[in-house]
């Protein structure tokens, strides 16, 4: 046989029992809640990458058309170019429409700049940028000379001059490279004013873009120089992505879901998700541990009651074999003498006596349990009742080599039901007893506390422990010592003491220690 399925079949029924619940129920949760953990986040960082892409693509498309807009300008200009000697009209139309440029230049000659021509509706401004534009001009040949590269390999590109704003007035400038019509190269460009470009240009663009769904920002430095919104707050750090703008490299767009992010909203359903996965864990625990305790009380009960038969059906036959065999002795006049006689009469009547007291608990636990059994509470005095049953258990006692002490003022009333009183008392001493080994000697008290009365009953005996405190007035509950025979019983007296005084309002506590002894304490609730 396989070792596990030996060892499983070791196990008692309650561990078999948990172990089932762990296998079937828990470990499977177990594994779908870590399973579940982990597609969130999967989840989460999946939908946050498509969030993102979709942010790029949107600026990107803005920088296409920035881009666009410029190349456009780019053929214009240089179609103008080829008809600048005879008319200057489309370029003029060009910059009438496109207040963002200020003004058009062309050389004549690359390598060196011979002279530069300059187109702009203002002769102011004509004039007073020759002058700094020229310097630009010559500054920045390496960059000419790059373009001039590009432009050879079939790439017209243009290219922003960098720092030109430090020079022209705070404006942009643009070069690109243009042959005219004997094929010579000429350096050309564009002197922008940027603002005006993102406010004239892509201000329409951002606004059709952003619809109600985004906020765009354009920033310069670390100044947010255009919002789609119109009190917007976004920074370049609060913007959810900020790219550089491909036409001015000083400038940035930035990009932002209006109203609650993507993010956020991801965040809030992954928490939601979070909270009742983990709400669901701690209900499914809790009917775990409940459905483990409840299935492992009926599992003892039914342990209980087994062991309570085979108790009882011992209990019964040692009377009973005495009984007959004495009987049997007497019928058939074996016995002589009287005084053997007497001996063996009593032994009967004692027996009797035993077999009628575990009828008796049987019979009264059964009416009790069943409700059958009505109380007739009334006002007694409590201490003048349990003196009353020491009285008539005086002589019991002392013939089990018990002695015993009784402490009480009298005077408490309690509101009880005499014969249970009386049975409860009976109860309590009959377990010092059974449970007493060599110290033979019981102290039995009564006393007020609070609005109750309460009888003690203390014997020197082997005690109980804190576990078996517990299950003690469990119903056919019976502490194994391993040798339960020595002390007989059936599971069912501190059962049937707790479900009388219960039923009379009352309570019953226990203090015991391991070889020291026990404390029983029963508290009636005071008359009037
Ligand atoms: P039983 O017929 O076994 O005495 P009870 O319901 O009266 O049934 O008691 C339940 C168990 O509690 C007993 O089996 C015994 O182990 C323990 N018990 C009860 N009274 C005492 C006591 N005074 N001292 C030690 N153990 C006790």
């Amino acid at each position: 046989m396989p070792k596990e399925s030996h060892s499983f079949l070791k196990m008692n029924t309650i561990q078999r029992i948990a172990l089932i619940l762990v296998v079937v129920f828990l470990i499977p949760v177990l594994f779908f809640t870590a399973y579940e953990l982990t597609s969130l986040n999967r989840n989460e960082a999946m939908i946050e990458e498509i969030y993102q892409k979709q942010l790029e693509a949107i600026l990107f498309s803005v920088n296409q058309y920035s881009d666009d807009a410029v190349n456009s300008w780019m053929t214009k200009a240089e179609a103008g170019f080829t008809r600048l000697a005879s008319d200057s009209s489309s370029l003029k139309n060009l910059l009438s429409v496109t207040p963002a440029i200020r003004l058009i230049f062309l050389t004549e000659g690359v390598d060196p700049i011979k002279s530069v021509h300059l187109i702009s509706p203002d002769p102011f401004v004509k004039d007073s940028l020759k002058r700094p534009l020229e310097t630009i001009l010559n500054q920045h040949t390496p960059l000419i000379q790059k373009l001039i590269q590009y432009k050879n390999t079939g790439f017209q590109k243009t290219m922003v001059v960098p720092d030109s704003s430090n020079t022209v007035w705070g404006y942009t400038t643009l070069l690109f490279i243009t042959s005219d019509a004997k094929e010579e190269l000429r350096v050309a460009g564009f002197v922008i004013d940027a603002d005006l470009f993102v406010e004239d240009l892509m201000g329409p663009r951002l606004q059709s873009i952003a619809k109600d769904q985004f906020i765009l920002s354009v920033f310069k430095g670390n100044n947010r120089l255009y919002s789609t919104l119109m009190f917007d707050s976004t920074t370049q750090f609060s913007a959810a992505l900020t790219k550089d703008l491909w036409v001015f490299p000083d400038y940035k767009i930035g990009i932002r879901t209006e109203g609650t992010s993507l993010q956020q909203l991801v965040r809030e359903r992954t928490y939601t998700n979070l909270y009742l996965l983990t709400g669901l864990n701690v209900v499914l625990v809790l009917a775990l541990v409940l459905t483990f305790r409840s299935v492992k009380k009926e599992v003892q009960l039914a342990q209980n009651k087994a062991d309570f038969v085979s108790n009882v059906s011992h209990e019964i036959r040692t009377p009973l074999s005495l009984i007959s065999m004495f009987a049997e002795t007497l019928e058939l006049g074996r016995v002589k003498t009287e005084e053997k006689k007497q001996e063996y009469y009593s032994i009967i009547s004692k027996e009797a006596h035993r077999l009628t007291g575990i009828v008796n608990t049987i019979l009264n636990f059964s009416q009790t349990e069943a409700g059958k059994k009505t109380l007739h509470p009334a006002p007694l005095d409590l201490t003048r009742e349990v003196k009353e049953v020491l009285r008539t258990y005086d002589y019991h006692l002392r013939s089990k080599g018990f002695d015993f002490t009784f402490e009480g003022p009298e005077g408490i009333t309690v509101w009880a039901d005499q014969q249970a009183l009386t049975e409860i008392t009976i109860n309590l001493i009959d377990n010092a007893i059974k449970y007493s080994r060599d110290k033979k000697h019981i102290e039995i008290s009564t006393g007020r506390e609070a609005a109750r009365g309460w009888l003690a009953v203390r014997d020197h005996g082997i005690g109980i422990s804190a576990n078996d405190q517990k299950h003690i007035f469990d119903k056919f509950y019976r502490v194994s010592t391993g040798n339960l025979a020595k002390s007989p019983g059936t599971g069912l007296g501190l059962s049937l003491v707790k479900q009388l005084i219960e039923q009379q309002n009352g309570t019953i506590s226990v203090k015991s220690e391991l070889g020291t002894g026990s404390t029983f304490k029963v508290y009636f609730p005071l008359h009037g």
